[in-house]
C-alpha cells in the first residue's frame, strides 16, 4: 500500500521514441539521438518487473501531466527497520553498444516530512546491473548484481504556489560498460525509503550515418570510454572519387557526435557536385577532370549528346591535337597558303607567299615545302632528294618564306608550300597547298674533281677525269690549266679538250706542274676544279738545251706572245668599233645593237631562234600591237613539252621597213635571258604571217593588272614586284642595255605574279608608246615617266631608267594610279623643274618613297644604280618591319606634289584665305565680283575662267592655274570625288 501521493507536475515533457538509424543528408555535425533499450514511460502495459519482497516494491500506474498513463514503480516501507527491497528490470538486450546510459526519474521524500520514522527512514537507494548472454529467470540473487551507484535525491520538496510543499522529480543518468554480455538486467535496492520510481531509460549513443564532403560515414556506435574516438573511413558516394591522398575519415565521439573531418571525395570527371551527390554533365557540357568544380559548356566546334561527358568529340572536319586540353576548341588544318610568287637566280629559287586565309583556328601554323622534279610530262615527277638545301629549312617554317638552293640547272620543278598547324597530321581530309612549277635557268657546270694521271712523260702528262656531278647543260669542252709549280699562277698555260681525257705536251722535264681543269657549256665555265701536282720525268740525255737556259727561245716567245696579243687587242679594237656599245668585260654578256647588222635578218638569227610554224597553234586574239595583233596559243617544240606563248604578228601587206622594225625587238629580246625579263621563244620569218613568240605572260600588263587588283597585295607582294623589277633592269643595264620606256604598263605580269620587263625597241619603239610626246629636243618621249635630262637634252642612261624605275615604284605602289594625276605634260616638266616630286602613295612604307625620291634626284650620279635598288628592296624583304606604315601618318598625299612650300589647299576656309597663302591677294576682289565664292567653284575654273576675271599678268595666270591644279588633285584625292573642270 501507498503512503505517499505521488504528485508529478513538473514532469518533463519528453519523445524517448527508440528511432531506427536512418540515413540524413543533411544532418548538421553533432546530431545526437541516442538509441533506446528501454523506456518505461513509453510502456502502456504493465511492466511486470520482478519486485522482491512481494510487499516492497509495488507497480501502480499513474498519469502523467498530459494525464497520459504511465506505469511506475513505488516503496514507502519507512517505518519498518532493516529493509532490503528489490525491483529488477526485465532483461535488456545491449545489442552493439558498449557504453549505457541509464536515466532514472523519481521522487524522494524527505524522512523530515513523515512523522515518527527516525531511525528506520532512508533517503537514498541504491542501482545495480548484471550483465548475461540471455535471460535468466525470475529469481533475484543479490551477490550476482554490480552495484552502480548510491542514489540519492537532490530535492525532494519544492513549495507550491499555495505554499504547501510538493515533491520534486528527479532525474540521474548513470553510466554502465564496457559491458561484454549481450544483455543485462537493472535492479534497484530500497533500504527504506519513500520512492516512486517515474520513469526508467536506458539508452546508449550512436553517430549516425552522415555525408559529408561527398563521402558516407556510416552509423557508428560510440567507443567504450568516456574520452575515445572512434575513426571511421568515408565512402565515397556513387561517381565520387576519393581526392588523391586525402581519403575521407571522421571520429565519432563518445557523446555520438561526428567530430573532426578530414579529406574528402571529389566527384569524378563528366560529374558535378549538387548538395551531398555528384550529378552527370547535361548535354552539350564536359568536365574533364574530378579537379574541376564545375561542367563547363563544349568549346567551338565539339559537341557531346549523352550526359556525364569528360569530354566533347569534335565535330566533323574538326580535330584535337594530342596536347590539346579538353578545354580548347576544336580545330582544322589551315587552308592553302596564298599568294605564292618565286625568284629564279639561275639554281637558286626563292619563293615567297603570305599566310593561309584560315589558320584552322590555331597559332602554331607553320609551313613546309615539297619539291620535285619534273620530266617535260607534268606525271613524272620525283621528290628533289637530299641534295637540294632549303634555307632556312624544308619543313616546320615559321616564316613566310624560303631560299632552294643546289637545284639542276635547265630542269623543270614543281614546289608545293603546305601550310600545317598542330592537328595537319590527323585530318584525312586533301592536302591543301600552294603550288608553282618553275624551269631553273642557266648554271655553270660544277667543279672537276676527280682527275688522274695517266701518263707521265718528260714532256708530255695525259690525264683523263670525270664530268662534274652537275654538268647543268651539256658540256661541249674542258679547259686545262696549267703551270710550273714554281712560277705559280702568274704565267700559265691552257690546253681544251673536247673529251674527258688530254695531253699536255712541251713540257720540261723533271719539272713540277700544277693542273686544274673546268668545264664549260652554253652558260659558260664552271670553277676549277683542285689542284693536282704532277712532276715531269728526268731527261734521258743531256744534249737537249733546255729553254729556261736559252735566251734566244725566251726573246722568241715573248716576241711571240706579244704579237699574238696585238693582233687581238686590234682585232678586238675593230670588233668594238663594229659593237661600239661598251666595252666588253670578260664573263659579262653585252648588249650587241641589231641596228649595227647591216643584215637585219643575220641579227634576228643570231639571236632569236627560227621557229617551224607547225610548232605554234593561235588560239586567241589578246591584243593589239603596233604592228598586228598579238595572239595567245602553245608552241610545241619537237621532245618538249607545250608551253603558253603570246605570238606577235606581222600584218599582211607590211613594208620592208616595217618588218625590219618589227623582228627588232625579237633581236634584242632574244639577248636577254633573266626570269624578271621576258623570255623569247623564237620567231617565224620564213613563213606568213611573220610572228615573235614570246613566254606567256597571263596576267597581262602591270598597269591595267594593278588597276584590277586596287588594295587586294600586301606591301611585301609589292614590293616583290618591284624587286623583280628591279632585278631585271639590273640584268639590262648590266648588259649595256638602256631601256628608255620603262613604265608599268611595258612590265607584263605572269601567272606567279612574276613581274618581266618587256617591250624592247628602240627610239622608234617609243613611239609607238601612246604615253611619249614630241619634245622640243625633237623625238617622243613618255614625258611623267623619263628623267629630265633625257626629256632636255635626250641623255638617256641607265640612271635614267632609274628615274622611270622610281615612277613604276609610285604606279606600284598606288596600284596603277597615274603618276601626276590629269596634271599636263607641260605642268608636270615644269614642277619636276621646280623640284616638286610625287609624295607616297597611299599606305606606302615610308623608306619605299624615300627610295622613289632617290630615283628622281636631279643630279643623275646621285641616283642609285640597279643594283643597289634591288639590295634594298632585298634588305626590306628580309625585314618586313621596315615597311611597316608608321601609325598615325597621313597616308593620302596631303599636296598632290611634294615640296615643302606647298601648302594643304583643302585647309583653306575661304577663297581669300586661299589667295592671300598663293599671295595673290590683290585678286579678292576679281573672284568676289565674277561670283566665286567657294574654293569648290575656285576648283573647277579653267585658264580662260581665270582671263576672264581681267588677270591679265601671264605670271599670275599660270600662279593661280597651277594652284588650282593642285587644289583640284588635293581634293580629289581628301574625298575621292573628282571635280568637274
Ligand atoms: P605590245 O605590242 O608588246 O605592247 O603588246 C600589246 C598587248 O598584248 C600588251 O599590252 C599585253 O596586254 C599583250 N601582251 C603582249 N605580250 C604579251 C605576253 N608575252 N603575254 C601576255 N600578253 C601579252
Amino acid at each position: 500500500m501507498s503512503i505517499c501521493a505521488i504528485d508529478i507536475d513538473m514532469w518533463p515533457v519528453t519523445n524517448t521514441q527508440p528511432r531506427a538509424p536512418v540515413r540524413f543528408n543533411h544532418l548538421p555535425l553533432g546530431f545526437l539521438s541516442p538509441v533506446i533499450l528501454l523506456d518505461s514511460k513509453a510502456q502502456q502495459t504493465e511492466l511486470e518487473w520482478i519486485s522482491y519482497p512481494p510487499n516492497g516494491w509495488e507497480e501502480i500506474s499513474g498519469l502523467d501531466e498530459n494525464y497520459t498513463p504511465i506505469r511506475t514503480y513505488q516503496v514507502c516501507q519507512v517505518m519498518e527497520p532493516n529493509q532490503n527491497n528489490w525491483l529488477r528490470t526485465n532483461w535488456i538486450e545491449k545489442g552493439d553498444a558498449q557504453r549505457i546510459f541509464v536515466e532514472l526519474k523519481f521522487t524522494l521524500r524527505d524522512c523530515n516530512s513523515l512523522p515518527g520514522v527516525v531511525g528506520t527512514c532512508k533517503e537514498t537507494f541504491n542501482l545495480y546491473y548484471q550483465e548475461t548472454d540471455s535471460e535468466v529467470g525470475r529469481s533475484l540473487r543479490e551477490n550476482q548484481y554490480v552495484k552502480i551507484d548510491t542514489i540519492a535525491a537532490d530535492e525532494s520538496f519544492t513549495q507550491g504556489d499555495l505554499g504547501e510543499r510538493k515533491m520534486k522529480l528527479n532525474t540521474e543518468v548513470r553510466i554502465i560498460g564496457p559491458l561484454s554480455r549481450r544483455g543485462f538486467y537493472l535492479a534497484f535496492q530500497d533500504v527504506g525509503a519513500c520512492i516512486a520510481l517515474v520513469s526508467v531509460k536506458v539508452y546508449y549513443k550512436k553517430c549516425w550515418s552522415i555525408i559529408e564532403n561527398l563521402a558516407t560515414f556510416p552509423d557508428t556506435v560510440t567507443g567504450s570510454e568516456f574520452s575515445s574516438l572512434v575513426e571511421v573511413e568515408g565512402m565515397c558516394v556513387s561517381d565520387a572519387e576519393e581526392e588523391a591522398d586525402n581519403s575521407p575519415k571522421m571520429h565519432c565521439s563518445a557523446e555520438g557526435e561526428w567530430l573532426v573531418p578530414i579529406g574528402k571525395c571529389i566527384c569524378k570527371a563528366g560529374f558535378h557536385q549538387k548538395g551531398d551527390a555528384c550529378e552527370p554533365c547535361g548535354r552539350g557540357f564536359y568536365k574533364s577532370s574530378s579537379q574541376d568544380l564545375q561542367c563547363s559548356r563544349c568549346p567551338a566546334h565539339s559537341f557531346n549528346d549523352r550526359e556525364g561527358s569528360w569530354r566533347c568529340d569534335c565535330e566533323d572536319g574538326y580535330y584535337r591535337a594530342l596536347s590539346d586540353p579538353p578545354s580548347v576548341a576544336c580545330t582544322r588544318p589551315p587552308s592553302a597558303p596564298q599568294n605564292l610568287v618565286y625568284n629564279i637566280n639561275q639554281t637558286t629559287v626563292s619563293l615567297e607567299w603570305s599566310p593561309p586565309a584560315d589558320t584552322g583556328g590555331r597559332n602554331d601554323v607553320s609551313y613546309r615545302v615539297i619539291c620535285r622534279r619534273c620530266s617535260w610530262e607534268p606525271e613524272e615527277c620525283v621528290p628533289c632528294g637530299p641534295n637540294v638545301g632549303y634555307s632556312p629549312a624544308q619543313s616546320g617554317l615559321v616564316d613566310t618564306y624560303v631560299t632552294i638552293m643546289d637545284l639542276l640547272a635547265h630542269a623543270n620543278y614543281t614546289f608545293e608550300v603546305e601550310a600545317v598547324n598542330g592537328v595537319s597530321d590527323l585530318s584525312r581530309t586533301q592536302r591543301l597547298f600552294a603550288a608553282v612549277s618553275i624551269a631553273t635557268g642557266q648554271a655553270a657546270p660544277s667543279q672537276v674533281s676527280e682527275v688522274i694521271k695517266e701518263k707521265v712523260q718528260q714532256r708530255s702528262i695525259q690525264l683523263s677525269w670525270q664530268e662534274p656531278h652537275q654538268p647543268n647543260g651539256v658540256i661541249t669542252e674542258y679547259e686545262i690549266k696549267y703551270y710550273e709549280k714554281d712560277q705559280k699562277d702568274r704565267i700559265y698555260s691552257t690546253v681544251r679538250s673536247k673529251s674527258t681525257s688530254a695531253t699536255v705536251n712541251n713540257l720540261k722535264p723533271s719539272t713540277a706542274y700544277v693542273f686544274q681543269i673546268r668545264a664549260f657549256t652554253e652558260a659558260g665555265y664552271g670553277t676549277y676544279g683542285p689542284r693536282l701536282e704532277i712532276t715531269t720525268k728526268e731527261e734521258a740525255t743531256a744534249a737537249i738545251v733546255s729553254s729556261e737556259q736559252n735566251p734566244v727561245i725566251i726573246i722568241a716567245v715573248v716576241a711571240v706572245a706579244g704579237t699574238i696579243i696585238l693582233v687581238f687587242m686590234v682585232f678586238g679594237f675593230i670588233i668594238g668599233r663594229r659593237y661600239a656599245l661598251a666595252v666588253k668585260f670578260p664573263g659579262t654578256k653585252t648588249y650587241i645593237d641589231p641596228e649595227t647588222y647591216e643584215d637585219p635578218n643575220r641579227a634576228v638569227h643570231q639571236f632569236a631562234k627560227e621557229l617551224d610554224a607547225s610548232c605554234i597553234k593561235i588560239e586567241r586574239v589578246i591584243g593589239a600591237g603596233e604592228f598586228g595583233e598579238v595572239c595567245s596559243g602553245r608552241l610545241k617544240l619537237p621532245g618538249k613539252r607545250d608551253v603558253s606563248v603570246a605570238i606577235k604578228t606581222l600584218k599582211v601587206g607590211y613594208t620592208e621597213k616595217q618588218r625590219r622594225e618589227f623582228l627588232c625587238e625579237a633581236s634584242i629580246m632574244g639577248q636577254f635571258d633573266h626570269p624578271n625579263v621576258v623570255h623569247l621563244e623564237g620567231v617565224v620569218t620564213r613563213g606568213k604571217p611573220v610572228m615573235i613568240v614570246i613566254e606567256y605572260m597571263e596576267n597581262g600588263s602591270l598597269d591595267a593588272f594593278l588597276r584590277k587588283h586596287d588594295g587586294q597585295f600586301t606591301v611585301i607582294q609589292l614590293v616583290g614586284m618591284l624587286r623583280g623589277i628591279a632585278a631585271g633592269m639590273r640584268y639590262l643595264s648590266d648588259m649595256g642595255y638602256v631601256h628608255r620606256d620603262l613604265a608599268a604598263r611595258n612590265i607584263l605580269v605572269n601567272s606567279n605574279l612574276v613581274c618581266k620587263v618587256s617591250d624592247f625597241g628602240l627610239s622608234r619603239v617609243i613611239d609607238d608608246d601612246p604615253e611619249a610626246v614630241y619634245t622640243t629636243t625633237g623625238g617622243k618621249i613618255p614625258v611623267r615617266w623619263t628623267a629630265p635630262e633625257a626629256i632636255q637634252y635626250r641623255k638617256f642612261t641607265s640612271a635614267s631608267d632609274v628615274w622611270s624605275y622610281g615612277i613604276v615604284m609610285w604606279e606600284v605602289m598606288s596600284y596603277g594610279e597615274r603618276p601626276y594625276w590629269d596634271m599636263s605634260n607641260q605642268d608636270v616638266i615644269k614642277a619636276i623643274e621646280e623640284g616638286y616630286r610625287l609624295p607616297a602613295p597611299m599606305d606606302c612604307p615610308p623608306g619605299l618613297h624615300q627610295l622613289m625620291l632617290d630615283c628622281w634626284q636631279k643630279d643623275r650620279a646621285e641616283r642609285p644604280k640597279f643594283d643597289q635598288i634591288v639590295g634594298i628592296l632585298d634588305k626590306m624583304i628580309r625585314n618586313p618591319n621596315t615597311l611597316k606604315t608608321p601609325v598615325g601618318t597621313c597616308t593620302r598625299p596631303i599636296s598632290p606634289l611634294l615640296d615643302q612650300s606647298t601648302p594643304d589647299f583643302t585647309a583653306f576656309r575661304s577663297v581669300g584665305e586661299w589667295l592671300e597663302a598663293i599671295k595673290m591677294e590683290r585678286y579678292r576682289d576679281n573672284f568676289t565680283a565674277a561670283g566665286y565664292s567657294s574654293l569648290e567653284s575656285v576648283a573647277r575654273m579653267s585658264i580662260e575662267d581665270v582671263m576672264s576675271l581681267g588677270i591679265t599678268l601671264v605670271g599670275h595666270q599660270k600662279k593661280i592655274m597651277s594652284s588650282i591644279q593642285t587644289m583640284r588633285a588635293q581634293m580629289l584625292h581628301l574625298h575621292g570625288t573628282g571635280v568637274q573642270v
